[in-house]
């Protein structure tokens, strides 16, 4: 753990902190990713093992909120970690948790006075800190919400990052490009490959690759895969249809956005 503070870089980053698909395959996590922008700090889902992997790299104290993409527990299961380390820390005030509607109700602390609950629904936007978030709809069964993240300027300087797009869980009838133009980077859940389409509301290589280049991103982060699936054969489904640069998360890894 990196103590009571937090070194704050004028370059937004993405920290994984899980990334397994559905359920943590060994020594896994479920979804979770940290956004550290100069003196913000956003954790966006927090899946199984999440709060633990945290941990080894913040303060969990130093969190300004919690983001959570929809109600499954591979990506929010770990906010009951979060409402019990609060509890017994000495926090200047509760820690706010948005998520869609019906989320804070499959929470078992979800009453907790330590989390202040916000809903959001597809269109809102709202201001974390230095960072902007903006929410649509993915086509996913419980209500989610995909999000596109930009960093402002601060006191201690012009932004010098670029726009991340995260697709949260989503089937294959939603388009990035309802998040907008402009987008840097995309975190995208590639769930597994082609074989499966169409069993479940997730994206195949293939088709995670096809949203991207349609959007015409930069840089594309592969993300929730299942644990059973090989990284090679996802990798190169996407490549077939996006010729951008490719990268699967690891848990650990600090990215720049
Ligand atoms: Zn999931």
């Amino acid at each position: 753990m990196s103590g009571e503070t937090r070194d704050a870089s004028l370059t937004p980053v993405v920290v994984v902190l899980g990334c397994d698909g559905s359920y943590p395959g060994p020594g896994g996590a479920g979804s979770g990713y940290l956004l550290n922008y100069s003196t913000t700090s956003v954790l966006l889902d927090a899946g199984p093992g999440v709060f633990a992997n945290l941990q080894k790299v913040q303060d969990p104290d130093l969190l300004d909120a919690v983001v959570l993409s929809h109600e499954h527990p591979d990506h929010r299961s770990d906010v009951d970690s979060l409402a019990l380390f609060a509890r017994h820390k000495d926090r200047r005030r509760p820690v706010d948790v948005y998520a869609p509607p019906g989320l804070r109700e499959k929470t078992y602390y979800g009453d907790d006075t330590e989390l202040c609950w916000h809903v959001v629904e597809p269109s809102y936007q709202i201001e974390i800190g230095e960072l902007s978030l903006r929410f649509v709809a993915t086509d996913h069964g419980p209500p989610t919400l995909a999000v596109r993240v930009e960093a402002a300027s601060t006191e201690l300087g012009s932004f010098s990052g670029g726009v991340l797009a995260y697709s949260a869980d989503t089937g294959a009838d939603w388009s990035l490009e309802e998040l907008g133009v402009g987008i840097d980077t995309f975190l995208c859940e590639a769930t597994y490959t082609h074989v499966y389409e169409g069993t479940f509301r997730h994206l195949s290589g293939r088709q995670a690759g096809a949203v991207a280049g349609g959007a015409r991103v930069e840089k594309l982060l592969l993300t929730h895969r299942w644990p059973t699936v090989s990284k090679d054969d996802v990798e190169r489904e996407v490549r077939e249809e996006f010729g951008g640069s490719v990268h699967s998360v690891r848990i650990g890894e600090t990215i720049p956005w």
